[in-house]
């Protein structure tokens, strides 16, 4: 059986690292028909819209999607593609492993962490405007029901992966109301897994202790502006962008992603490491419950990494973007 899948290259290193993804999707011999869907800047020049319809579409068919990153058009009257996505297609729950691979040069060592980021709410809402000339209002948006969803994703994911504590990140001393509610949703959440253990911490607080010890952490369970801060502060722990892996999973639909964005610095170049996009696919594996293939996938970025004469710029090395595809698959 073929999986139907969209495919997302997006725009700057996206096309590269799209295709090593496909790459070494292809030596798991599952096969593959690849919908390909054009979203960003340049779907914007090609079909006037920087999100066409047909991407939607072609989502809620196939209820699966793999996507490099997207470039907003700079300007009014853009709305983010990711924030547009994730919100048409009620992507809720954005999951971001942090995990340290062999063979990555880190100061950090042995960090296994899950970012759990609520994604369709807080200041990500789009509420903004001007008072007056010179005073603007953002609005942060937390719901009883966003927020109980999102705990309950985490708290489920911690007892179906074996996690043993989910911890909520917070400002509940400043944003008393929204912040609060935040908490008290994820109180009541975990009441009903007392097998994992529930805690808190503030952000500013959780930031100090993830980079004096990330091993600290199991799972963190965080808000939307909170868990964008915070998984890049994460990805730093780990080798950085290039590495860091993303889901972005709502009931009737999912998205893999890497946490990076398309970084022009280096488009076009052959030099983005293909990782955390692979890694991400890695991911969808497992979501489509093809967790021996994830396996094989995520043994074959190991084994490029410990070997150590494969590897991209980021990561101290001189290969390129398809060489590390090649690499990979050959190890698989
Ligand atoms: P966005 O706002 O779209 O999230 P950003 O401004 O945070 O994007 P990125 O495009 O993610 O930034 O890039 C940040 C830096 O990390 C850049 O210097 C870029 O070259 C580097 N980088 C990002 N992804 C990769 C990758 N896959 N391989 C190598 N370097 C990367």
């Amino acid at each position: 059986m073929a999986y139907t899948i969209t495919l997302i290259p997006g725009d700057g290193i996206g096309p590269e690292v799209a295709a090593a993804a496909v790459r070494v999707l292809s030596a798991t011999g599952l096969q593959f028909e690849w919908e390909t869907q054009h979203a960003g800047l340049q779907a914007l020049a090609t079909h006037g819209s920087a999100l066409p319809e047909a991407v939607l579409t072609s989502i809620r068919r196939n209820k699966v999607a793999l996507k490099g990153p997207t470039e907003t058009p700079v300007g009014s009257g853009h709305r983010s593609i990711n924030v547009a996505l994730r919100k048409e297609l009620d992507l809720y729950a954005n999951v971001r492993p942090v995990e340290t691979l062999h063979g990555v040069k880190s100061r950090y060592d042995g960090v296994d962490l899950i970012i759990v980021r609520e994604n369709t709410e807080d200041l990500y809402s789009g509420l903004e405007h001007v008072v007056v000339p010179g005073v603007v209002e953002s609005i942060k948006i937390i719901t009883e029901k966003a927020s109980t969803r999102i705990a309950r994703y985490a708290f489920e994911y911690a007892r179906t992966h074996g996690r043993k504590r989910v911890t909520a990140v917070h400002k509940a001393n400043i944003m008393k109301l929204s912040d609060g509610l935040f908490l008290d949703c994820a109180r009541g959440v975990a009441k009903d897994y007392p097998e994992i253990r529930y805690d808190e911490i503030i952000v500013d607080n959780c930031c100090m202790q993830l980079v004096l010890d990330p091993t600290r952490f199991d799972m963190l369970l965080l808000e939307n502006l909170y868990g964008d801060i915070v998984s890049d502060l994460c990805a730093g722990f780990i080798g950085g962008l290039g590495m860091a892996p993303g889901a972005n999973i709502g009931e009737y639909g999912a998205i893999f992603e890497a946490v990076h964005g398309s970084a022009p610095d280096i488009a076009g170049k052959n030099m983005a490491n293909p990782i955390a996009l692979v890694l991400s696919a890695a991911m969808m594996l497992d979501h489509l419950g093809e967790h021996a293939a994830a396996d094989r996938v995520r043994g074959g970025v190991d084994a490029v990494l410990k070997g150590g004469t494969k590897l991209t710029r980021d990561l101290g090395g001189k290969a390129g973007t398809t060489e590390i595809a090649e690499a990979i698959a050959a190890a698989m």
